[in-house]
């Protein structure tokens, strides 16, 4: 049975200690979460089938988000960043949010779009008709590609086609819309579009070419939203500049290009640590920030009736539990049961919330003190590390450089050098 993932002084233990308490808390035995304390869970003979010309691994840190609240759950949500800052970010914002109730997630169908492209046809658009006319065979031809996702609930679903009048001349786009329930669904619907493609073409006259998904995977939306009650978060002050720094994002793409980046610091760092496609994901949420014809914000802030303070986040995301990395990889699977998750839409809306945490995060502190000082506290100890430091060193010369403001290799350097400034010994 899942206990509260409201943890005091979580930083402060060990890692071992923090591991046996995810497991207490996430109500799973020590053995599910013991890949997660191994730096090589990912053995070198499950990476060579992984991918090509593999010859060795990278140890990425895994941290675990505590204090999330979501859709009334006691979450923690294991997050795989080399970023510090990222974890502690989400933290502060979960912690922030219980007062009011922790966040709200919903999730659209699983649908994957796949595009067929047809190119040389006569008649593009009674090419266009001909096919439409003809979805009920083409339900029938995707499905029998895949009768293990028929039999778990998805398949075919809808049929668009479109005439796109490209350089060169139109052309006539096909898109099957595919439920692909708990799988990423890229093989899945890549695989029927290969078998429809000549089909298509003898139907239109036309030459098929590019049969293939698409990453912006807008029928399969995640959404998360979530109140802050202004008194928990600094007062009306900051939940104005909060708003505030939300409508420069969204009215001008340079700022939204970072206020983005630090949504995905949340979405990408779940994406990892549950072995799924995170080029996929930062493909379709960037390409759906741009979906009105100009980047945008993915998030959305405002002030409720009340006075708090109102964030939503939604966006594509295509991930699964099944395939890719995921099935394979030990310390995806000891993610995912860390969790509780067993559906790939629940995934997807953990992982909105996370995004929406971060951002939540990352707004308030640039609408407030700015983001050094509590990103160069952390920073400081990877500049210590790099200046040489070991053991105890490294949190003597990160203090010391936090105070006095200087973070820097030279200033680590000169600190571990000279042993009376307070750093060295
Ligand atoms: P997959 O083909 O390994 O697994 C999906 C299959 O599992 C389904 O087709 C179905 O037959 C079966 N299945 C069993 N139980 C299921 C369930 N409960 N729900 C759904 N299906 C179930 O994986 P995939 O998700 O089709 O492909 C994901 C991989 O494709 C990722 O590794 C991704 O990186 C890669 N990929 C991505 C792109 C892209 O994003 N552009 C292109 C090609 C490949």
């Amino acid at each position: 049975m899942p206990g509260s993932s409201r943890i005091e002084g979580f930083h402060k233990l060990a890692p071992a200690e923090r591991l046996a308490l995810v497991a207490d808390r996430a109500g799973i035995t020590p053995a599910a979460v013991a890949p997660l304390g191994e730096a090589g869970a990912l053995g070198l003979e499950t990476a060579d089938r992984l991918i090509e010309n593999c010859v060795g691994t990278l140890a990425v840190p895994i941290g675990i988000a505590t204090n999330l609240v979501i859709d009334g759950v006691e979450i923690l949500v294991p997050m795989a960043t080399e970023e510090s800052s990222v974890v502690a970010a989400v933290c502060h914002a979960a912690k922030l949010a219980r007062g009011g109730g922790g966040f709200v997630t919903s999730a659209t169908d699983p649908v994957m779009i796949a595009q067929i492209q047809l190119l040389e046809v006569a008649d593009p658009e009674a090419a266009r008709i001909k096919i439409l006319e003809r979805r009920d065979e083409i339900r029938a031809l995707c499905d029998a590609q895949d009768p293990p996702l028929i039999a778990h609930g998805g398949g075919f679903r809808d049929l668009e086609v479109r005439v796109i009048d490209a350089a060169g001349g139109p052309m006539v786009v096909t898109h099957i819309l595919v439920d692909t329930r708990d799988a990423m669904g890229a093989n899945a619907v890549n695989t029927m579009a290969e078998a429809l493609a000549p089909t298509l073409a003898g139907w239109t006259g036309g030459r098929a070419l590019l049969r293939i998904l698409s990453n912006l995977a807008d029928r399969r939306l995640a959404r998360a939203r979530c109140v802050w009650r202004t008194d928990d978060i600094g007062g009306a002050a900051v939940r104005d500049g909060i708003v505030a720094a939300f409508r420069f994002a969204d009215a001008d793409p340079y700022r939204a290009a970072t206020h983005n980046k630090g949504v995905m610091n949340g979405v990408t760092a779940v994406v990892l640590a549950t072995g799924n496609d995170t080029r996929a994901v930062e493909a379709g949420a960037h390409a759906h920030a741009a979906g009105t014809g100009r980047y945008r914000s993915l998030s959305r802030w405002e002030v409720t009736a009340e006075g708090d303070l109102s964030g939503v986040l939604e966006l594509p995301l295509a991930v699964g539990l099944i395939g890719g990395a995921t099935r394979i990889h030990p310390t995806a699977q000891a993610c995912l049961a860390v969790m509780g998750v067993d559906t790939g839409p629940r995934l997807a809306r953990i992982i909105a919330a996370v995004g929406l945490a971060q951002n939540f995060a990352a707004l308030r502190v640039l609408a407030t003190t700015g983001v050094q000082k509590g990103h160069m506290a952390l920073h400081a100890q990877n500049i210590a590390i790099m200046a040489g430091a070991t053991g105890a060193e490294i949190d003597r010369v990160a203090r010391a450089m936090v105070a006095r403001g200087e973070v820097r290799i030279d200033v680590a350097r000169a600190l571990l050098d000279d042993p009376s400034s307070g750093a060295g010994g």
